[in-house]
C-alpha cells in the first residue's frame, strides 16, 4: 500500500474538466497537488483551486527533458494524465500532433518513470473511442480495441505502452478507459453543454434556436466527479489493472434535450432544428460500457444518475447566466 501521509498528485491537463475535479477531490483529502498546463491564462477553476494550495507548473507534453525535471523537482507519489487533445476540431488537422500528445507523450513519461526508480503510480485516461469500430456492445476491458479515428488510434498506443510497462517493467500503471463524463465544467464543444446552455439562453430569449445534428445518437453519460473518483481508486489497488468507468446506461441526444429544455419548462421539440450536414456516421455498434470489474475489484459505483447530471448543469448554466446576462 502507498503511504497515505505523504501523497503527492501529479495532474497533467489540470485545467481541463476532469484535472479541476480531481484537483478537488484530492486537496479535500489533504494530498499535495502539482498540476500542468500549456500555460494558457489561469481559468477560474485553476485560480479557485490555487487558493485551495493547488501549485501549477507550465509543461506542454512534448517536452520530455521537463518531465524528468519536474518528476525530480516535485517526488510525485501517483500521475494522473490527463493532457491531451480532447475534442474533435483538431484531430483532423494535426493527425501527429494528436498521436505525439495523446500516445508517444505517455511512452515518454512511463519511461522517465521507469529511469527514475521511483515508485511512483500512473493512470491514463484513455477512452471508449478505443472501442469504436468493433461492433461489440456493450464493451469491457476483453472487447477487442479498434479505433475510428486518430484519437482513439493514439490512445490504444498510449494502452498498449502502460501494458507493456506495467508487464515487463513491473510499474503500476493503468489505463481507465472512459466512457463520455460530464460536468458543469465541460467544454463549450461537447454535445452536453451546448444543449444545457441553447436551452438556458433560449428561455432567457437570448436565442431563439438550437440546431442539432443526429438526435437519434446514444452516448453513455457520466459526471466527471465519479469517473475521477474511480481512477484515484485504481491507484490506491493493492495490483495495477485496466478498468472500463462507465454508467452502463445509453441516452439519446433526443433525451438529454427534451430533459434540458423540460428543466427551463421548455417543450424542446418546439426548439431544437435537425441539420443533416452535422449528422456523423452512425456507431457501428452502441457504444455502452460495462464496469462490472471496478465494481468488483474496487467497489466503484457512479452516485450520480444521467437526469441528476442533467439538473447539476441546467442549474449551474442558469447561476452562470444569472451573474453574467
Ligand atoms: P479537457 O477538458 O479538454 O482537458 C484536457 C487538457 O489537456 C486541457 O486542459 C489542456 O490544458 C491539456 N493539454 C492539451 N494539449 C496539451 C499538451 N500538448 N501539453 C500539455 N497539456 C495539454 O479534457 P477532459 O474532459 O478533462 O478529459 C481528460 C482526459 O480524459 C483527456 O485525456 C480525454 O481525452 C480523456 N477522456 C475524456 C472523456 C470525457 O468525456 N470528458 C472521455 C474519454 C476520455 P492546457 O490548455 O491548460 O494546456
Amino acid at each position: 500500500m502507498i503511504d497515505t501521509t505523504r501523497r503527492v498528485a501529479l495532474i497533467t491537463g489540470i485545467t481541463g474538466q476532469d484535472g479541476s475535479y480531481l484537483a478537488d477531490q484530492l486537496l479535500r483529502e489533504g494530498v499535495r497537488v502539482v498540476g500542468t498546463t500549456r500555460g494558457q491564462p489561469a481559468a477560474t477553476s485553476t485560480r479557485r483551486h490555487a487558493e485551495a494550495g493547488l501549485e501549477i507548473v507550465e509543461w506542454d507534453l512534448i517536452d520530455k527533458a521537463r518531465f524528468v525535471a519536474i518528476l525530480d523537482r516535485y517526488k510525485p507519489t501517483e500521475v494522473y494524465n490527463f493532457a491531451a487533445f480532447s475534442s474533435g476540431e483538431h484531430m483532423d488537422r494535426n493527425p501527429e500532433s494528436v498521436t505525439e500528445i495523446n500516445g508517444v507523450a505517455v511512452l515518454k513519461m512511463l519511461d522517465a518513470i521507469r529511469l527514475s526508480g521511483a515508485p511512483i503510480r500512473f493512470c491514463q485516461a484513455s477512452s471508449s473511442e478505443v472501442f469504436a469500430g468493433t461492433g461489440i456492445s456493450p464493451q469491457s476491458e476483453a472487447t477487442p480495441r479498434v479505433p475510428r479515428s486518430v484519437y482513439g488510434a493514439a490512445k490504444i498506443l498510449a494502452d498498449n505502452v502502460i501494458k507493456l510497462y506495467r508487464e515487463k517493467h513491473g510499474l503500476f500503471c493503468c489505463s481507465a478507459f472512459l466512457f463520455n463524463h460530464e460536468s458543469p465544467r465541460r467544454g463549450h464543444g461537447f454535445v452536453t453543454r451546448k444543449v444545457v446552455r441553447a436551452a438556458v439562453r433560449i428561455k432567457g430569449g437570448l436565442e431563439d434556436k438550437l440546431v442539432m445534428g443526429d438526435l437519434g445518437a446514444a452516448r453513455d453519460w457520466g459526471f466527471a466527479g465519479d469517473y475521477v473518483r474511480a481512477m484515484a481508486m485504481m491507484l490506491r489497488a493493492n495490483q495495477p489493472a485496466d478498468y472500463v468507468v462507465a454508467t452502463g446506461l445509453a441516452h439519446t441526444v433526443a433525451e438529454l434535450c427534451e430533459r434540458a429544455f423540460a428543466l427551463v419548462s421548455l417543450d424542446y421539440r418546439d426548439h431544437v432544428v435537425v441539420d443533416p450536414a452535422l449528422v456523423r456516421p452512425a456507431e457501428i455498434a452502441p457504444i455502452v460500457g460495462d464496469a462490472a470489474r471496478a465494481r468488483e475489484d474496487l467497489g466503484w459505483e457512479p452516485a450520480v444518475s444521467f437526469d441528476e447530471l442533467v439538473k447539476m448543469m441546467v442549474d449551474a448554466e442558469l447561476s452562470a447566466e444569472n451573474a453574467h446576462p
